[in-house]
């Protein structure tokens, strides 16, 4: 087993290799740390600039094996790995972070809202649903329209359909892939925000300034940092992420994506248990930015201070948007980062840019 802090030269263990572990990868850089990467595919973000790279699925024995050999503490770029996989890791003598429970609950729509709930934060109003039979009879109960959700496995607005009318619960049903789901009310909301926030080793919890988020299509275009919020509503968001942290004993960076009402209450609608794209502003706008910081945390090192040092704008280059790079290298206020992908699909995040103003 690992000893922490683990010594600059040990070598960090990344499940999935896109942009996110290929961030974290050049964070731990920084700090004299090692990356080994573990992707189906092989020379992807990550991998491009990591030690070692092993390319396997998420489920393949031998694969994650490697990864415990290579690794002196093992994370995650995304949290849909199977958990057994988790349970092959540990088995491996690894040591894993953030741990298995708090995949588990990020995994599951259901379950994150029941722990939520439980740890006295609120949500919207959801049911779970089984079967076509469920949804029909859960919708006697809730105000259309109404979300419905695969209960895994969505991201990206993926696996989702609005309900608009009692009767349209079947087409929902099947749009849906007839998958286990969960059905929620419309969150009636004046703005999306998140707050990134990381607990260290020894129960240190250090979180960043509110984020205003901007989608389009389901997909993040725009985040907007330090969010305009008044002290108040800083603070109960603060304090959410906080109780978060603690209840999952968790380790690492977390993002927590919250809806704001009109009357300035705060519903949770999904937790990240990750470093997320809301927080890639951290990384030219705060004193030490999410990667880093998730990377301080897992290796057992002190949390890093997460003030801004500057109003930031992140807009996500999605899909083509990336061909405009030779005028955004040009612009002297913005700092550009692309992701090392050859292929720009539509939909597909190619990179971002941070656009700096004065505090
Ligand atoms: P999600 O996959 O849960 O992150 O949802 C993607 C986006 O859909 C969110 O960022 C919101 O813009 C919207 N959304 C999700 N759930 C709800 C809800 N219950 N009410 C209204 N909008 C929602």
């Amino acid at each position: 087993m690992a000893r922490f802090p683990l010594p600059p030269g040990s070598t960090i263990g990344v499940l999935g290799g896109g942009q996110l572990g290929r961030m974290m990868a050049m964070a731990a850089g920084r700090l004299g740390l090692k990356t080994a990467v573990l992707d189906p595919d092989a020379g992807g973000p990550a991998a491009q600039v990591s030690a070692v790279e092993i390319v396997g699925a998420y489920d393949d024995e031998t694969a994650l094996r490697r990864l415990a050999q290579a690794a002196d503490v093992i994370t995650f770029e995304f949290e849909n790995v199977p958990a057994d996989t988790v349970a092959a890791l540990q088995a491996a003598g690894a040591d894993v972070a953030p741990g298995a429970r708090a995949l588990a609950v990020a995994q599951d729509r259901v379950e994150e809202k029941s722990f939520l709930n439980a740890a006295g934060i609120e949500t919207v109003a959801f049911a779970p649903i089984a079967s076509e039979q469920d949804l029909i009879q859960a919708l006697r109960h809730m105000a259309t329209p109404a979300l419905l959700k695969t209960r895994r496995e969505g991201y990206d607005g993926k696996g989702q359909a609005w309900i608009e009318s009692h009767e349209a619960g079947p087409a929902a049903w099947k749009a849906i892939g007839a998958k286990p789901a969960i059905l929620e009310a419309r969150a009636d909301f004046r703005r999306e925000v998140s707050v990134i926030a990381a607990r260290g080793r020894d129960g240190e919890v250090a979180t960043y300034p509110l984020c205003e988020n901007h989608h389009e299509g389901g997909i993040l275009r725009r985040t907007t940092a330090p969010a305009r919020a008044s002290r108040k509503l800083a603070d109960h968001a603060e304090g959410i992420a906080h109780r978060i942290l603690d209840g999952l004993d968790y380790v690492g960076v977390l993002a927590v994506e919250m809806f704001e009402l009109d009357d300035g209450r705060l519903l949770v609608n999904e937790i990240a248990p990750r470093v997320h794209n809301s927080g890639h502003w951290t990384l030219d706008g705060c004193q030490v930015d999410q990667f880093e910081q998730h990377v301080r945390a897992i290796a057992g090192w002190p949390l890093g201070p997460t003030a801004a040092i500057a109003r930031t704008e992140m807009i996500n280059l999605i899909g083509s948007d990336v061909d405009q790079w030779p005028k955004l290298a040009a612009e002297l206020d913005a700092r550009l980062w692309l992701y090392g992908k050859a292929e720009a699909r539509p939909g597909r995040k190619m990179g971002h840019v941070n656009r700096l103003t004065e505090l």
